[in-house]
């Protein structure tokens, strides 16, 4: 597993705001067809108040940043997946060093997933966004790259289209959630797409 280079905070984090403003609608609309309809806006209110605070995040040490990013998203997405991003962040904010190689980033992520997992006391299989964080966290151990990383985030949100949900709203309509993609799989595909292409840059 090769060296990251030095991550540029605020390129990330606008890059990632980016990517959910561009899908917003399309969020909203895989949310609307098993949920409630507002992944897309929830994302979108979430990401761009952590843009409107990328100055002070990216001025913190990495792993600060990130806990204060997770605090943030926790603030302001709301629903289901508010705290579980939320989570995911402040858990890899509180597991990992200062300037991580890729081996690192991969430990980490690991215990973020653990901590995101037990937040929704949910697993893999489910149809949600723990379908996308295993296969990452995954392909992250075998020191795939960035390129790799993104293609297989967006193959296992595929994967959830044929799943029948068994965690939060979509599993109210049971089989009826089947043939839909899981809009926090798609949006978790979507940030790990830009976090890819940021860093491999
Ligand atoms: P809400 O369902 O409250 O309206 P969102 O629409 O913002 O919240 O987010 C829904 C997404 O959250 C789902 O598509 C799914 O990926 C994720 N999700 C919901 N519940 C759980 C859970 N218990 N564990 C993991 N992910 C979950
Ligand atoms: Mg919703
Ligand atoms: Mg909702």
């Amino acid at each position: 597993t090769g060296t990251m280079g030095k991550v540029d905070l605020k390129t990330l984090i606008s890059a990632t705001a980016d990517t959910i403003a561009a899908h917003a609608e399309e969020l909203t609309t895989l949310d609307q067809a098993i949920g409630d309809g507002d992944h897309g806006l929830n994302m979108k209110r979430g990401f761009e108040a952590v843009r409107g605070e990328a100055e002070a995040f990216a001025a913190k040490p990495l792993p600060e940043a990130l806990k204060a990013i997770g605090t943030k998203l926790v603030m302001t997405v709301g629903g289901a997946s508010g705290p579980l991003f939320g989570t995911l962040f402040m858990a890899l904010g509180k597991e990992i060093s200062t300037e991580p190689d890729q081996a690192d980033l991969a430990t980490a992520f690991g215990k973020a997933i653990e901590a995101v997992a037990a937040r929704g006391k949910s697993h893999v299989g489910q149809k949600t966004m723990l379908d996308v964080l295993q296969p990452v966290h995954d392909a992250l151990l075998q020191g795939k790259t960035g390129a790799e990383i993104a293609d297989a985030a967006d193959r296992a949100a595929g994967a959830t289209v044929p799943m029948k949900a068994l965690r939060g709203r979509a599993s109210f309509l049971g089989d009826r959630s089947i043939g839909h993609m899981d809009a926090g799989a798609r949006s978790t595909a979507l940030l790990v797409r830009a976090v890819a292409d940021t860093i491999e840059r």
